[in-house]
């Protein structure tokens, strides 16, 4: 297991992308001082996980950013698998309220079970977890799903996490600035009216404002896949003048 790495099961967004697994989904698996966490488990996640080494049973926390399938409809297969069938319950669950609870919850009542501890994300609110810690700092504003933005910090890295959501002024204050790793979901090549989507032109004023080491798009739309991801990170490299990279699937930083 890689100590700091991660990797990207897939990278893949929106209905069609993802539900025609035109690029593969199931989030992303991040180990952050040896500590393994799982994030967004959307389509596939479980098969994802084997097929690029990793183990379910190494998970230790599980983190969802929102409850739309693309980024969490493998949650039961992976907790399922990772607890055992219950036997060997995972220490953290953490996702929004609408994730876990209310009456059309994504997690399956009889696996609560097969998690030690479930924490709501919610506004600045800071989850310890041994020596890392989880921040959710923005809230997004994302149709029909409680949307957060998401920092993973130790005491010298930091991971950001930019979600789905539509872009509005208040996503310039409140993230961290100068992360080791800034991961935008930029769905759309430019701004769509009416869309809850992330366009190039938002994570770009983004990308300018927190000034991450490295900044990472995926998932990816098709207009996004059209008008090829690689030479658009190309050029917002040059724009913003920190190095922008377009994810794949598989692909594995270190930091
Ligand atoms: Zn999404
Ligand atoms: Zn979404």
């Amino acid at each position: 297991m890689l100590k700091n790495s991660l990797t990207f099961l897939g990278t893949g967004g929106g209905r069609v992308v993802v539900f025609r697994q035109i690029r593969h989904s199931g989030g992303m698996w991040l180990n952050l001082e040896g500590i393994n966490i799982l994030i967004d488990p959307g389509p596939g996640s479980l098969i994802r996980i084997f097929e690029r080494g990793f183990d379910t049973k190494d998970i230790d926390v599980i983190v969802v950013s929102h409850r739309h399938l693309d980024h969490c409809a493998d949650l039961n297969s992976v907790v399922e698998s990772a607890s055992e069938s219950t036997k060997n319950p995972k220490d953290l669950l953490v996702a929004p309220i609408d994730v876990v609870e209310g009456d059309d919850p994504i997690l399956l009542k009889y696996l609560k079970r097969a998690i030690k501890e479930y924490i709501p994300v919610e506004e600045n609110k800071e989850i310890a977890y041994k020596n890392i810690k989880i921040l959710s700092k923005m809230k997004h504003i994302h149709e029909g799903a409680q949307t957060y933005g998401l920092e993973f910090q130790s005491e010298d890295k930091k991971i950001v996490y930019v979600p789905c959501g539509r872009f509005y002024e208040g996503m310039l204050k409140g993230y961290s600035e100068g992360a080791d790793i800034m991961i935008f979901n930029t769905t759309f090549p430019r701004k769509v009216e009416g869309y809850y989507h992330l366009s190039v032109d938002d994570v770009e004023l983004m990308i300018k404002k927190y000034r991450p080491k490295l900044a990472v798009i995926t998932h990816f739309s098709i207009p996004m896949l059209k008008a090829d991801p690689e030479k658009i990170a190309a050029k917002m490299s040059r724009k913003t003048g920190v190095k922008v990279l377009s994810a794949f699937d598989g692909m594995r930083l270190q930091f």
